[in-house]
């Protein structure tokens, strides 16, 4: 400024004017320069408030962005959280029908609380039974007097039909308007779901839930439960009928196995009647017999020793055959005595210790004349330290009388026979094997039964009473032994029996 004073103090007027319009001038350019720079102040305000408009209007469209998808994740959310409550109900169902094998519990078990927890206020179950007849399990959110009426449309109605027996679901998703309105009216609801109940029989039935409330209305994934609870219905069903199945059959098989039991003990019963009554018979025929037999042995024995005078040699003859006839009808009628009296118990058998080598020596001894007669060879095989046996010295001795002398018998002139006997851990086992006429396979099961005599040449000519075996057989099993054979036709037998040990 006092620059600006210094110069202006050393001017005179015209310099003033000319320096007044310099200074206009000077003015006008000053100003001029001001309004440009203004103006262009103005341009860059402008811009940047442009940019700042479309900052602002990104962050809008963000935000409303934001807003959009704030919405659609609560709504993903809900339905997230339908369908994990969906799943839930469906699991604790399905483990509520899975959990019993009668029928009427798995329906009884499917009740309102259910129905409504799964997100439906009605519900049916119409089941197709044995006789193609159709009823009703479950009936939710109808009143009994419709129940009738549903099943028949259910039963009958096209478009249930129709899908139903593809094997498919229906719902109010999946329907064309017309069908859709028209299941809504029949079955008084606005959203709905029908789904076939699968077993092995095909399709058995139908599970129908619906919604009559606007609000609840049915999603895609709601079909999908619902056929997957359908299943496990079907399957639990199938499960309680194999059961049902089962349990019958056990029942069954178990009265039959009564039934039988029964029959046989039934039969026992009888066996041992028949069997007593025989040895009843047996015993009365034999004593009966008995009698007179000793008389007619006797008297013939008084005629022979000429005690009533002298007779001929042709009577003699004679009566020496009713003697040997009357001594084997003895023997028959003793034996049959003694199988009677061993097989109803009341002959008791005198147990007591002996040597077996003792016993054998005595019955060869007894039998030396006949084995020398057909020259057979004979051996014993017999340890002398074998322990003793507890035994019925007398019975154990007709054991051996009896299996020597078949041994004999039926083994043709220079064969052998052997007798062995081994200390086996529990018991005596004792052999008698021969090289003789042996029994044929089919033979063997039948020689210990009375009176059997194998068919063969030998039988026509040797005598005997199919008895000895027998008698055999039931001593052994008294001394609580077994007996057995091994044989081959034409090669020979081995007959083997068990004794008791004295226990130490
Ligand atoms: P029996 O000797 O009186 O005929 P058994 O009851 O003693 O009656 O024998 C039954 C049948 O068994 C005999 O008839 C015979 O056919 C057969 N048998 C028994 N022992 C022998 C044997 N050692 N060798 C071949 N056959 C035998």
């Amino acid at each position: 400024m006092e620059f600006l004073t210094n110069i202006f103090q050393g001017m005179v007027i015209e310099d003033l004017f000319n320096l007044g319009g310099l200074a206009v001038s000077f003015a006008a350019v000053t100003l001029a320069l001001i309004l440009m720079s203004k103006i262009d102040q103005i341009q860059q305000l402008k811009k940047s408030l442009e940019k700042l408009k479309r900052a602002f209007d990104e962050l809008d469209e963000q935000a409303k962005l934001i807003v959009k998808t704030d919405l659609a994740l609560n709504k993903t959310q809900e339905e997230l959280d339908k369908k994990v409550a969906s799943l839930y109900t469906l699991h604790k169902i399905s483990r509520l029908i899975s959990t019993t094998l009668d029928e009427d519990e798995i329906f009884r078990r499917i009740n309102e609380q259910a129905v409504s927890e799964l997100g439906f206020e009605k519900g049916l179950i119409i089941m197709r039974g044995t006789q193609e007849e159709f009823s009703c399990k479950v009936c939710v959110g109808y009143p009994e007097s419709q129940i009738e009426n549903l099943v028949n449309t259910l039963r009958h109605e096209a478009i249930f039909s129709h899908c139903l027996r593809e094997g498919r679901s229906l719902s109010s998703f999946n329907l064309i308007a017309a069908d859709r309105e028209k299941i809504s009216r029949l079955f008084l609801v606005t959203s709905f779901l029908a789904t076939p109940i699968l077993t092995q029989d095909g399709i058995s039935g139908v599970l129908f839930l619906g919604n009559a409330s606007g609000q609840l209305a049915l999603t895609e994934g709601d079909e999908e439960l619902i056929s997957i609870l359908a299943n496990q219905l079907g399957q639990s069903l199938e499960n309680a009928k194999l059961f049902e199945e089962a349990f019958h059959s056990k029942l069954e098989l178990e009265s039959k196995i009564h039934e039988r039991t029964k029959e046989l003990s039934n039969a026992l019963e009888e066996v041992k009647r028949i069997s007593k009554m025989k040895s009843e018979f047996i015993s009365a025929v034999s004593h009966e017999l008995r009698t007179p037999l000793t008389s007619i042995k006797g008297y013939a024995s008084i005629l022979m020793a000429g005690k009533v005078g002298e007779i001929p040699a042709a009577v003699k003859e004679r009566l020496d055959k009713i003697n040997k006839h009357s001594d084997s009808l003895v023997k028959l009628i003793n034996d049959l005595l003694d199988i009677t009296r061993i097989e109803s118990g009341k002959a008791e058998m005198k147990l007591e210790p002996h040597h077996i080598n003792e016993i054998i020596y005595s019955v060869t001894d007894l039998l030396q004349p006949q084995l020398k007669e057909k020259e057979i060879q004979f051996k014993t095989e017999v340890s002398q330290d074998l322990p003793s046996v507890l035994i019925d010295r007398d019975q154990i001795e007709r054991v051996f009388i009896n299996l020597l002398g078949n041994a004999i018998k039926f083994t043709p002139s220079g064969g052998w026979i052997k007798i062995s006997a081994v200390d086996k851990a529990d018991f005596m086992e004792v052999a008698i094997a021969d090289s003789g006429i042996g029994i044929s396979e089919q033979d063997i099961p039948k020689i210990f039964e009375e009176f059997y005599r194998v068919d063969n040449q030998f039988n026509q000519t040797l005598k005997g009473t199919g008895l000895g075996l027998s008698l055999v057989k039931y001593i052994v099993e008294a001394h609580q032994g077994k007996i057995w054979v091994n044989s081959q036709l034409n090669k020979g037998s081995v007959f083997y029996f068990t004794l008791p040990k004295l226990k130490k």
